[in-house]
C-alpha cells in the first residue's frame, strides 16, 4: 500500500441494526394512512411516487442487516394494501384494477404501475435492495473489501420526519405558493416581512372563496393571523 492511510478501521457503516419490530410497525402505520380513502383524489401514480419514496428510504437505512425476508414480507403487505386502495378508488373489481395496473415490469415480472407516456413508475420493491450483510472484524481478504464498505449516504431514521403523503391538493397548493412569490416578491404583502409566508384567502374559502391568485395574498404569520377569518376556513 505505500504511503497510502490504512482506512481499513474506518469507513464502515455505522448503522448496524436489524429491522426492530417497532420500526416495522412505524411503516406499516405510515403505509396504511398514505392508502386512507381520504386520499383517493390522489392520481394513481402520485400515490406510488409517494410510496416508493417511503419505502426506499426505509430499506436503504437497513441495507447492511439481513433484512431480506422481512423487506419481502412488507412488499407483499403494501401491495394488498395498494390493491385494496385502487379498487376503492375506481370502485372496479379486483380483475378490472389487475387488468389496469398490474403491467408487466421490464417485460417480466407482474406489478402494480401506471402508463404515464413512456414511463412506468411501478411499486417499489423493497427486496430488490441488494441487502450487505455487515462483517464486524476486518475482512480476511483484503480484496473482498469492496463487499462491505459503502460510501452512499445513510439515511439517519427508518422513516424522515416529514414524508409527502402523495396529497394532490397539497401539490398543487405549494406550486400555486412558489408561482405568486416569483410574480410578486416573497414577501408579506401588507408589512414587507420576509418570515414565514402564508397564503391568505381574501374572500374565504367558506365564503365560497376560490383559490385562485386575484384571491389570494402573501402575508406573514403575524398579518395573517390578524385577519378575521384566519383559522375558521
Ligand atoms: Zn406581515
Amino acid at each position: 500500500m505505500g504511503i497510502l492511510p490504512n482506512i481499513k478501521s474506518n469507513d464502515r457503516p455505522k448503522v448496524l441494526v436489524t429491522p426492530a419490530q417497532e420500526n416495522i410497525k412505524k411503516l406499516k402505520l405510515k403505509v396504511k394512512e398514505m392508502t386512507r380513502r381520504k386520499w383517493f383524489q390522489d392520481s394513481p401514480m402520485l400515490k406510488i411516487s409517494a410510496l416508493n419514496a417511503v419505502l426506499r428510504g426505509w430499506i436503504s437505512y437497513y441495507r447492511h442487516t439481513n433484512a431480506k425476508k422481512i423487506a419481502k414480507d412488507l412488499d407483499f403487505w403494501v401491495n394488498e394494501r395498494l390493491f385494496l386502495w385502487l379498487s376503492k378508488r375506481h370502485k372496479a373489481s379486483k380483475r378490472k384494477v389487475l387488468d389496469r395496473f398490474k403491467l408487466r415490469e421490464n417485460g417480466k415480472r407482474g406489478n402494480f404501475g401506471v402508463v404515464n407516456g413512456d414511463n412506468y413508475p411501478f411499486l417499489y420493491r423493497m427486496s430488490d435492495l441488494p441487502l450487505k450483510k455487515y462483517r464486524s472484524g476486518s475482512p480476511d481478504n483484503p480484496y473482498l473489501e469492496g463487499d462491505w464498505k459503502t460510501s452512499a449516504a445513510q439515511p439517519e431514521k427508518p422513516l424522515s420526519q416529514r414524508i409527502w403523503m402523495g396529497n394532490a391538493e397539497n401539490v398543487i397548493w405549494r406550486e400555486l405558493k412558489e408561482k405568486i412569490k416569483a410574480e410578486r416578491g416573497a414577501q408579506c404583502e401588507q408589512c414587507g416581512s420576509l418570515g414565514k409566508l402564508d397564503l391568505h384567502h381574501l374572500v374565504s374559502r367558506k365564503n365560497k372563496g376560490k383559490d385562485t391568485e386575484d384571491n389570494l395574498q402573501l402575508l406573514c404569520r403575524t398579518c395573517h393571523a390578524q385577519t378575521p377569518s384566519f383559522g375558521r376556513r
